[in-house]
């Protein structure tokens, strides 16, 4: 099967053609032809799949097909995240080259005003995170009466993020009769129930299991005190070259925490979480993808969505709580068809979350005996020294500074059998 075969129009092959793509993902070659035949669509399909394609190219067909009466937007996208919002405008934007239609993106964290007039101006294609979009629908700013196709993409974090509230109130500005799309990584019954509510006839697209990518990751854990994770984050990093590795932390605080570690040990790093400024998020984000930086620190929520091609590492640094999270995590290795690769650093406190993460996946995550590693110096980091951390533009000092706890000595560290004793009386990293 090619792109040709889905009906796609030329202006479109050609896009997709530049972009290097020979054949349609399995999620494409379902749901383009239903999108472009005016069919609600319910897809369960992850970030790598290719389902961004499989919603814009039907719609930038289906919208380049009518003539623009007006300004106001007639396909709305709705998307968890600001960086998914913009990496979906991206898309469009791109696969829309040769076609005259004008996407937009509008996000919280930055000014409303600039938004406002850019919509005064007009586009057809509006992607947007819900809070923002509400803002300014509530000042008037954005005519929805136009919107014939309503996308809500990673319906299922929406729906964690508790956004369902505001999506009910952004359905109700949109004319009854449009076209519907819901792409979900999950189904829970919540999105069931969304799903029931919101698409008529649909038809259902299941890519893949949801584990599938999984196969094309390649997977492995250390045992490991708390304390000496990044001791050994580190290690992994130096000792495998690694060119970029992104990290997840559970906490925000631990991001830059972690990142002001790192940068400690002489790994180019930078945080990516809900309280950074968009710039900074995306300052960081252009600055990895470029390879400015090796180690790309993220949280759980932001690192949703994120579109970094061939990303041959990630690193559990904490494992998550929920299991389908380690999923998603590292389903960002191993996109279209790239083999990738998967470290958790487990520690005793997390073996129940191990467990299920397992009973998931239904196999096991193969456990690796620790390598030897480094006990580096403590870092006087913002959050050493006053407890509080995050100062950003901070460049940390080496041990000894005045603000260095606890005197701590370069040692190493090798796990005892299994790890399961935290540090066996080996020096203590105290720097937490
Ligand atoms: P998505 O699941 O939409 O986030 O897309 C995942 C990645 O796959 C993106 O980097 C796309 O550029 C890429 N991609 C999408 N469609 C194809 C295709 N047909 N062939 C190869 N790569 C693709």
């Amino acid at each position: 099967m090619s792109f040709s075969d889905l009906g796609l129009m030329p202006e479109l092959l050609r896009a997709v053609s530049e972009k290097g793509y020979d054949t349609p993902t399995p999620i494409q070659s379902q749901a383009i032809p239903a999108v472009l035949a005016g069919r609600d669509v319910l897809a369960g399909a992850q970030t790598g799949t290719g389902k961004t394609a499989g919603f814009v190219l039907p719609i930038l067909q289906r919208l380049s097909a009518e003539t623009a009466g007006g300004s106001a937007p007639r396909a709305l996208v709705l998307t968890p995240t600001r960086e998914l919002a913009a990496q979906v405008a991206e898309s469009a934007r791109d696969y829309g080259k040769y076609v005259r239609l004008r996407t937009y993106q509008v996000f919280g964290g930055v000014s409303l005003n600039p938004q406002i007039s850019a919509l005064r101006s007009g586009c057809d294609i509006l992607v947007a995170t819900p809070g923002r979009l509400l803002d300014l629908a509530q000042q008037r700013a954005l005519d929805l009466s136009k919107i014939q196709v309503l996308v809500l993409d990673e319906a299922d974090r929406m729906l964690d993020m508790g956004f369902i509230p505001d999506i009910r109130r952004i359905i109700k500005l949109l004319p009854s009769r449009r076209q519907n799309l819901l792409f979900s990584a999950t189904y829970s019954n919540d999105i069931r129930g969304l799903a029931e509510k919101l698409l008529r006839d649909p038809l259902s697209i299941q890519v893949a299991p949801r584990n599938a990518p999984i196969e094309l990751v390649e997977q492995r854990a250390y045992r490991v005190p708390q304390e000496h994770k990044r001791h050994l984050l580190v290690h992994l990093i130096q000792e495998n070259h690694w060119p970029q590795v992104l990290i997840f932390t559970r906490t925000k605080h631990g991001a830059n925490r972690l990142t002001q570690q790192l940068e400690g040990a002489g790994i180019r790093a930078a945080a990516i979480h809900g309280n950074k400024s968009q710039a900074a998020r995306v300052k960081a984000l252009d600055m990895f993808k470029r390879g400015e930086i090796t180690a790309l620190v993220a949280t759980e929520v932001a690192a949703r969505g994120l579109d970094i091609k061939e990303l041959p590492q990630v690193v559990n640094y904490e494992l998550p709580n929920v299991p389908e999270d380690y999923v998603h995590r590292i389903g960002r290795t191993g996109r279209a068809g790239a083999a990738g690769e998967a470290v958790s650093l487990v520690s005793a406190d997390e073996n129940g979350l191990l467990r299920d993460i397992e009973r998931v996946l239904k196999c096991s995550v193969p456990m690796l005996p620790t390598p030897e590693f480094k006990i580096l110096p403590t870092v006087a980091t913002a959050s050493t020294r006053d407890g509080h951390g995050g100062g950003q533009g901070h460049r940390p000092q080496h041990g000894g500074s005045s603000g260095n706890r606890a005197g701590e000595r370069r040692g190493s560290y090798r796990t005892p059998a299994h790890g399961a004793n935290r540090g066996g009386g080996q020096q203590r990293d105290r720097s937490r």
